[in-house]
């Protein structure tokens, strides 16, 4: 007889696998099928967790090498360690990812390793390298199977010169010259990571300005400040091919009806993410996909259109966020057991690990104006926040915008230190439908950073103090 659980998920990402430990709080009996031999899928794997202890070691060499002399820190020479760097990050990963097989293993979730494939009335056939197809049954199937990199058809990946961030994460050897293909969160963050540990980086980015969908007077700070830090912009410029020899790789570009070309010894290609579907058996059983993004499509309680068959994560519509596809995994297993979760899509906080990092929440200054609704904006920057100053770090600001009539916050968009850290105030006030005077009125703690978030919004309506 065929192991019947309450719930099967496919994929143990962070959509999966934060579903999976929720279903087993609520009291239901829950297994987990994951293709890779870790658990944490792409977030904890090739993605979110190493990117960012990539980031934080360049950071560290950055500073050593451009900042420590300003505290009056002499450190004599310095030397990189790129393999002891990498092995530091696979270790971080490879706590992380036993920390998820450790709550498994806690909340009695069953695991299984290997491809798993719908086979329709509630039936999952299970295939693993060596063994033989298994099938598991269920009365709900939550697909998490995630996404991969796109890539574009005239820059195909080859694994060693022309590579995904995966490959990028990994490389042995600091690049001569790294051409990035695509200035968006991938691009910049693992741009950041080579050029501070030594490499050329050249952006190449098709559309006239990096990280199209965020708020455009910041990323045109972040793109200014790249500038300084040594990496290379071309913008409006449209990859056409490329070809390798001897080593070296050769980009071909169209910009300004020109032919232009581009020799590096790295290409990384970071064009954005789509769903992954293969083998999952989607046509088979009949779930419904949008036809132009390839997105499992879902109502409001995660459901496909198949009965029984739900689906979270960077496979449905919303941002390709970890903390999305968390809160998705949340409300899709709340939602069997009776509650009514919701997950606001307009209140998800986004961060870009660059330095000064980039974070914003809610609409973007492009995006009010285009609603046509009055509104007023809250501008504080850094350079005048006291522990910015002792932290050395005065570059950047934050930008409150607020409903003219209302005062309600709309939208926050911030560039300078641990940015990532102050949205989470702004989005709990956004969620909370809470003003610019709300955030005005609450005591900050002295000296923080957050002091400049509390200022921006007090110039929301003229009045910061300390500017
Ligand atoms: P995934 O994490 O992709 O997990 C899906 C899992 O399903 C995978 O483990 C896969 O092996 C498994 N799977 C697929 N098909 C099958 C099958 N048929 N059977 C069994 N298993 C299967 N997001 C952030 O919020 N912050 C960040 O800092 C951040 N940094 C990133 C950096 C990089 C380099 C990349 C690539 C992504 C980053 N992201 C970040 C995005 C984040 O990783 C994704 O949004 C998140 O992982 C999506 O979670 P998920 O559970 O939907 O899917
Ligand atoms: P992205 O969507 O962030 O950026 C892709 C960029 O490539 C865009 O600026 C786009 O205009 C450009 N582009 C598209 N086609 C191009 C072409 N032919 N030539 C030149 N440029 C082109 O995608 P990404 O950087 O690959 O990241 C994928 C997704 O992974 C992100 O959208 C995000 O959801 C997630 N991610 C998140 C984080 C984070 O939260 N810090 C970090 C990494 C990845």
């Amino acid at each position: 007889m065929a192991e019947r659980y309450d719930v099967l998920v496919i994929g143990a990402g962070p959509g999966g696998y934060v579903a999976a430990i929720r279903a087993a709080q609520l009291g239901m009996s829950v297994a987990c099928v994951e293709k890779r031999a870790t658990l944490g899928g792409t977030c904890l794997n090739v993605g979110c967790i190493p990117s960012k202890a990539l980031l934080d070691s360049s950071e560290l060499y950055d500073q050593a090498k451009s900042q420590f002399e300003k505290h009056g820190i002499h450190a004599g020479p310095l030397r990189l360690d790129l393999a002891a760097m990498l092995d530091r990050k696979d270790r971080v990963v490879k706590g992380l990812t036993d920390g998820v097989a450790f709550l498994f293993k806690k909340n009695k979730i069953t695991s299984y390793v290997g491809a798993g494939r719908l086979m329709g009335e509630g039936k999952v056939a299970v295939k693993s390298a060596s063994a033989e197809e298994i099938i598991l049954e269920a009365k709900h199937i939550m697909l998490a199977t995630g996404s991969e990199a796109a890539t574009l058809p005239s820059l195909a990946f080859d694994g060693t010169a022309i590579v995904s961030s995966t490959e990028a994460l990994a490389f042995e050897r600091v690049p001569q010259h790294l051409i990035v293909v695509g200035g968006g969160y991938i691009g910049l963050e693992l741009g950041s990571v080579w050029n501070r540990l030594g490499a050329k980086v050249t952006v190449l980015e098709f559309l006239p300005r990096i990280l199209p969908l965020s708020d455009g007077e910041i990323a045109e700070l972040l793109h200014r400040s790249l500038v300084k830090q040594g990496l290379t912009f071309n913008l409006e410029t449209k990859v056409t091919g490329a070809g390798t020899q001897g080593g070296q790789v050769v980009v071909n570009a169209h910009h300004s009806g020109k032919d232009v070309l581009f020799q590096g010894d790295k290409v990384l290609v970071a064009v954005g993410r789509r769903p992954f579907t293969k083998g999952l058996g989607l046509n088979e059983i009949g779930v419904k996909t949008d036809e132009r993004t390839g997105r499992v499509v879902v109502d409001e309680s995660f459901e496909t259109n198949v009965k029984g068959v739900f689906a979270v994560g960077d496979l449905i519509d919303g941002p390709m966020l970890a903390h999305k596809a968390e809160d998705d995994g949340i409300a899709c297993v709340e939602r069997l057991a009776g509650m009514k979760t919701h997950v606001n899509y307009d209140t998800v906080p986004s961060v870009v690990y660059t330095w000064p990092e980039v974070a914003s929440v809610g609409a973007t200054e492009e995006q009010v104006k285009a609603s046509g609704r009055e509104y007023r904006v809250g501008r504080f920057p850094f350079s005048a926040n006291p522990r910015a100053r002792c932290m050395g770090e005065t570059e950047g600001l934050v930008k409150i915008l607020a409903d003219a009539r209302t005062d309600r916050v709309l939208g926050v968009h911030i560039l300078g230190p641990r940015a990532s850290d102050l949205i989470a105030e702004c989005a709990t006030v956004m969620e909370f439908s809470g003003s610019a005077e709300d955030i005005a009125r609450i005591c900050h703690a002295h000296p923080t950073l957050s002091e400049a978030v509390r200022e921006a919004a007090l110039a929301v309506d003229r009045r910061a103090i300390h500017i």
